[in-house]
């Protein structure tokens, strides 16, 4: 396979990373394989002193069908290399494990991911590591919350569900000024999107299970940065065995092949949702970056290639109006999940956030009437008629 570094994105989301088989198959083949071998007792000896992953020798190093999906995304990111792991957790647990050792500190934006802010603050400080969360737009609070024992600075852009907007750029020179690494977790845009990389950042982190997917059907992940930091990864994922399977890594590739049309497919409907949801007499207040009327929109306009697919908006009336409109659906699937071809609909207090204290949902701007939307990818007027039960009831 011709390796063309002049590839366009939809390119290498198709042909990047395939190495065809004597078989001349036409697809990427899976490998379910969880050994291979070698030619001689000196070529098994030659393969096991090798530690960089060049050779196979064992799946939970690395398999070919793995390969492919770490190449393909590393590609589309602009990273050196990528390691796969078997989900987005399994991917922020190998950057701590690889990046930080007792008594360091990370500093993170507390609008993150649950599980990661249960993964710092309630696992990781059992191993003497300290996190200090800050607002994410507080460019002054990152800074103060740095020390001589920060190591790693941990942000997502656009915030679940409020769609704030961290910038990139400004968080990339504080971490440079610094000697730390800018981790981002990049899974709310893909590499289609936005490409922290090239904004500066020093790794990039992937739940493959939403967007790269993008039918909701495997739990995945991976880290993206360069030779050297993968290196350290690598290691990780070999010895401590949260490696990803070939059969999932197959589907993502499947699911990367499609993911520019599907990203602004997703980006589409969603604006248009939020312009309409913005018209609602019933709905006090819509988030969405992609919005003029959102607070950081130009800025999400200078660093993102479109707005994605999540949105949420606030009810007048809290609790009771959002659980009315959520049960009014028939078609819009009730979950958790997000990133899907399907429409989901979560009301974050009572499930995704329901273990913060109210206080502590207050402070970050959670309120009881607060709706969020992973808009997929069935007709925009069938999600607004869904919609429009429970709103105008
Ligand atoms: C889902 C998600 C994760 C965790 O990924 P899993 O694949 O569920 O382990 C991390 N970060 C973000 C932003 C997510 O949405």
């Amino acid at each position: 396979m011709p390796n063309n570094q002049s590839w366009g994105i939809d390119t290498l989301a198709l042909r990047k990373g395939q190495h065809r088989t004597a078989e001349r198959e036409h697809a990427e083949p899976i490998f379910t394989t969880s050994s291979y071998i070698f030619e001689s007792a000196a070529h098994a000896a030659e393969c096991f002193a090798n530690e960089t992953g060049e050779h196979n020798i064992y799946s939970r190093f690395t398999n070919p069908t793995v390969r492919c999906f770490e190449e393909r995304l590393a590609a589309l990111e602009g990273g050196e290399r990528a390691i796969a792991t078997s989900s987005g957790m399994a991917a922020i647990l190998s950057v701590c494990m690889a990046f930080l050792q007792q008594g360091d500190e990370i500093v993170c934006s507390r609008s993150v991911f649950g599980s990661t802010i249960g993964l710092f603050s309630r696992m990781m400080n059992r191993f003497g590591v300290t996190t200090h969360f800050v607002e994410l737009q507080d460019l002054t609070a990152w800074e103060a919350a740095c020390n001589d024992k920060t190591r790693l600075l941990f942000v997502e852009t656009p915030s679940n569900p409020l769609s704030e907007i961290a910038d990139l750029e400004a968080l990339a020179h504080l971490a440079k000024s610094k000697g730390l690494r800018l981790v981002v977790d990049n899974c709310f845009c893909t590499p289609a999107l936005q490409l922290p990389l090239q904004l500066g950042a020093d790794i990039v982190v992937h739940s493959a299970t939403k967007y790269l997917d993008g039918q909701g059907r495997m739990i995945g992940g991976a880290v993206v940065g360069s030779d050297k930091d993968m290196a350290e990864v690598f290691g990780v994922v070999r010895t401590a065995g949260p490696c990803m399977s070939p059969f999932n890594a197959w589907v993502f590739l499947k699911g990367l092949e499609t993911l520019r049309l599907r990203m602004d497919a997703h980006s589409a409907s969603a604006l248009d949702l939020a312009r309409w949801l913005e018209e609602q007499p019933q709905v006090k207040k819509v988030h969405y970056a992609g919005l003029t009327s959102h607070p950081q929109h130009e800025l999400a306009k200078k660093q993102m290639r479109g707005f994605g697919g999540v949105l949420s908006f606030e009810m007048q009336g809290g609790k009771e109006a959002a659980w009315r409109v959520i049960d009014a659906t028939q078609m819009l699937s009730i979950t958790g999940n997000l990133g899907d071809a399907k429409t989901t609909i979560t009301h974050p207090a009572t499930t995704t956030h329901a273990k913060l204290s109210p206080e502590a949902r207050a402070e970050v701007g959670i309120t009881d009437g607060l709706i969020r939307i992973s808009v997929g990818l069935e007709d925009v007027k069938d999600i607004k008629a869904d919609l429009a039960v429970g709103i105008s009831n």
